[in-house]
C-alpha cells in the first residue's frame, strides 16, 4: 500500500474517490496542506469532516516507525533511527547550524556501491526507497526542526544508499520537496559516487539542483580499489559526464574527498585531483572530510596537518577546496557511518594495498 508522502495530488484524488466517494476541490487543498504546512496527522485537520479523517487515517499510513533518536553536538545533531514495512532500517540526520538547518536523507536502505570504508557500503544493498519513505524522512526533520524553532533550509541526498541507482524515485522526492515543501532547489543537493546513467537521467530533469560526486581518488588505478563502481565507470568518462551536466546545469559540481592516512593524501593525489577539478567550468570544488572511522575498514583518517596542507596544495595548483569539520561523529552520524544499527563485517577489506605500508 502506498504510504502518506507517496502520492501526488492526482493520485490522492483518485484514492479519495476510491475510498470516499467524489470529494470536492477544496477539501484535497486542505488535505494537502495538512500534509505539507501542518505536517501533523489526519486526526488533527479538524477542518475535515470526523469521518474523512478517519478514512485518510486508515488509508494515509506512516512509512517510518521512530526506534531510536540520538543527539550529539549539545543538540545541533540529531540522528533518526526509522524502521520501514518489511523490516530494514534507515537514517537521516538533522543538522542545525547558526544559519541554515541541513537534513541528510537516505535514498536505500543499505548500498550496493561496496566501497570499503563506508558503514552502509559494508552492510550490503537491501531495497531502494519509494518517494514517500525519502519524503517522509525529510517531513519528519522538519517537525524535529519545528519543535526547536528552526527552519529546514537544505537538503543533501547523503545518506545511506546511492541516490543516483534509484533516480526516478529520489527525483520524485525531490519535486515534493521544491514544489511542496518550497524549499529551493538550489539548496538540494544530489552526492553520487558517479552512476553515470543516473546523472545522465538527473541532467534531463527540469530542476537546478547540486550535484556532489564522490571522488576520493584521482587516478583508475587507486579508485578501482577505494570505490569499486569505477571498474564499471571509470575516471575519464565521469569527468566527461559531469562537463555534459555541467552544459546544461551551470552549477559548480563538488568532488567529496574522504581524507585517508597514507592512502589518497599525498601530494601527487593534489596534483592529480586539481587537474581534474580544472577539466570542468567552473572548476569543480573540492570537499575535503577526514576518514571516519568505521568497524569495516582498518585505514584511519589523515592528520589534521595533512589535511591542511593538502588543501594548500589544491589552492597551489588551481583548485579551490574547503575542509568540512565533522558533526555527530560519536553517535555515528557522521558522513560514511550510517549503518542503521546492521551488523558490519569487521575486518572486511576488498580492496588490497590500502592500509599504510
Ligand atoms: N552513495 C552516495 C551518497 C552517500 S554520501 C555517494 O557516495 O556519494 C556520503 C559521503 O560520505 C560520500 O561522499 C562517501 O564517499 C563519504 N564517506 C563514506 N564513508 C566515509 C568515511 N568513513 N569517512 C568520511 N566520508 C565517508
Amino acid at each position: 500500500m502506498a504510504t502518506r508522502y507517496d502520492l501526488g495530488r492526482e493520485e490522492l484524488t483518485s484514492l479519495l474517490v476510491e475510498v470516499a466517494g467524489k470529494v470536492p476541490r477544496y477539501r484535497v487543498d486542505q488535505i494537502w496542506s495538512g500534509l505539507y504546512e501542518q505536517m501533523t496527522d489526519p486526526a488533527e485537520w479538524t477542518s475535515l469532516p470526523l469521518g474523512l479523517r478517519e478514512t485518510l487515517t486508515e488509508h494515509l499510513p506512516m512509512a517510518l516507525t521512530p526506534v531510536t533518536e540520538s543527539v550529539s553536538d549539545d543538540g545541533s545533531t540529531i540522528k533518526f533511527l526509522w524502521e520501514l514495512d518489511g523490516g530494514s532500517r534507515i537514517e537521516t540526520v538533522l543538522m542545525i547550524y547558526r544559519d541554515r538547518a541541513t537534513v541528510c536523507v537516505s535514498s536505500q536502505a543499505g548500498c550496493a556501491m561496496a566501497c570499503g570504508f563506508c558503514a552502509t557500503g559494508q552492510a550490503g544493498f537491501t531495497r531502494h526507497l519509494s518517494v514517500g519513505e525519502i519524503t517522509e524522512q525529510v517531513i519528519r526533520a522538519t517537525v524535529r526542526a519545528r519543535s526547536v524553532d528552526r527552519r529546514v533550509s537544505n537538503i543533501v541526498f547523503m545518506g545511506m544508499g546511492e541516490p543516483m541507482a534509484n533516480e526516478a524515485r529520489v527525483w520524485g522526492s525531490v519535486e515534493r520537496i521544491h514544489t511542496d515543501l518550497g524549499l529551493s532547489a538550489r539548496h538540494i543537493t544530489i552526492s553520487t559516487v558517479g552512476v553515470l546513467p543516473g546523472i545522465r537521467a538527473l541532467s534531463a530533469r527540469p530542476l537546478p539542483v547540486n550535484l556532489a560526486v564522490s571522488l576520493h581518488a584521482a587516478n583508475d588505478e587507486l579508485r578501482d580499489e577505494l570505490v569499486p563502481i569505477n571498474t564499471r565507470y571509470p575516471i575519464n568518462d565521469l569527468i566527461d559526464t559531469c562537463a555534459d551536466y555541467l552544459k546544461v546545469r551551470n552549477r559548480r559540481i563538488s568532488f567529496e574527498w574522504a581524507m585517508i592516512d597514507g592512502v589518497n593524501d599525498r601530494d601527487s593525489d593534489a596534483r592529480e585531483l586539481a587537474a581534474l577539478c580544472r577539466r570542468l567550468t567552473p572548476a569543480a570544488h573540492v570537499n575535503l572530510i577526514p576518514l571516519n572511522p568505521t568497524p569495516g575498514y582498518p585505514t584511519k583518517g589523515s592528520p589534521m596537518a595533512r589535511v591542511q596542507r593538502f588543501r594548500d596544495l589544491l589552492e597551489e595548483f588551481g583548485a579551490n577546496a574547503t575542509v568540512r569539520w565533522n558533526r555527530g561523529t560519536d553517535i555515528d552520524a557522521a558522513c560514511g557511518q550510517l549503518a542503521a544499527g546492521q551488523p558490519v563485517t569487521v575486518g572486511i577489506s576488498r580492496s588490497r594495498g590500502i592500509s599504510p605500508q
